[in-house]
């Protein structure tokens, strides 16, 4: 479940308004291609021309929003279209779930997505926070991105345009982004995708507060030293440590768990507290991978 403020719900965006601003429901974005540039294209030109921030949302599942909500637009992503244009070759929609994705390809003897049957995110997320597990990156096995500009215009960008890395795609850094639209994967054939894909659950399962509400992993795990983040935040006997309604998990010490109610604010303050104590105990600054949602941003 994604990090949501209690006033928000558990996933409320297409339901609530937002305290002071505006949510466009989730039926602004819906075909791939031609049609979903025209869905997506009027409301970034809207929000641009009056300045309203706006934010694009796939399922929210690695994002903390501000405790007031999001001072603007959110557009829920609904392009969930898929098409095979040749073996292992899917074009999907933005907002086509990623895990339902990574389950199919599998299934249809295709590798390359088997990681991305544990993840409650949307393939427009996947592809913008590059996300991975178990030794396998959304960035490996992308084709090409079709993203609408801000200027409503419709780019298909190759994967060597987009500087993938780890948990990073050039999209985070992209001024003129408005949206990704639609993506293509290329695979590879495997009669043994369906077989590591059940692995990867079960190892999932086994090391993960599965069920409970969290937004994954807090912080990325640090570059150039040998150890994970959860590992630091466990040895610096953090597991369980909590703020509020906010917890370092039992299970996993890099998932912070809503186990009450939790505020933002409760999460944001257990988030600081673990990071001073492991710069503190080891000197090692952490990152977050989370995305914090303010409530207020400069158009
Ligand atoms: C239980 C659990 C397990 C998880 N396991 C993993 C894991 O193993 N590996 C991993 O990497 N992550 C994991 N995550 C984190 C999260 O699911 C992934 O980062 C996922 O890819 C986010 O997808 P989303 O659609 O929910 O993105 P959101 O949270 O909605 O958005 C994330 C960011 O991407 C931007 N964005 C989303 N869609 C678009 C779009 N169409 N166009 C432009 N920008 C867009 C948003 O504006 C935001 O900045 C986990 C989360 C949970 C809750």
């Amino acid at each position: 479940m994604p990090l949501l403020p209690p006033n928000l719900g558990s996933f409320p965006a297409r339901r609530r308004r937002s305290v002071s601003g505006h949510f466009i429901e989730q039926d602004v974005c819906r075909a791939v291609g031609g049609s979903s540039r025209t869905h997506f294209s009027p409301s970034c030109r809207y929000c641009r021309e009056r300045c309203i921030p706006f934010l694009v949302l796939g399922r929210g599942s690695n994002c903390l929003f501000d405790d007031r909500g999001f001072d603007g637009f959110v557009m829920l992503n609904r392009v969930d279209q898929l098409e095979v244009t040749e073996p292992g070759v899917y074009r999907v929609g933005s907002g086509f779930h990623f895990n339902r994705l990574g389950v199919r390809c599998s299934a249809e003897g295709f590798s390359g997505l088997e990681f991305a049957g544990g993840i409650p995110g949307t393939v427009g997320g996947a592809v913008f926070m590059n996300a991975g597990a178990d030794c396998q990156e959304t960035g490996d096995v992308v084709d090409s991105v079709e993203i609408v500009t801000m200027d409503g215009e419709l780019q298909v960008l190759r994967r060597s345009e987009l500087a993938f890395g780890y948990r990073w795609s050039a999209f985070q850094d992209m001024k003129d982004l408005a949206a990704i639209v639609a993506v293509t994967f290329r695979l590879t054939p495997s009669t043994a995708a369906t077989e590591r894909q059940r692995a990867f659950l079960e190892r999932r399962r086994r090391t993960q507060p599965i069920g409970e509400r969290s937004a994954g992993s807090v912080f990325r795990n640090p570059s150039g030293a040998e150890i994970s983040a959860g590992r630091l935040i466990e040895l610096a006997g953090l597991k369980g440590f909590a703020v509020g309604g906010a917890k370092v998990s039992n299970v996993h010490a890099n998932f912070f768990v809503n186990f009450n109610g939790s505020t933002s604010q409760d999460m944001l303050a257990l988030i600081s507290h673990v990071k001073e104590s492991v710069d503190k105990k080891f000197q090692i600054e952490l990152k977050e991978e989370v995305k914090y949602v303010p409530h207020r941003t400069q158009m």
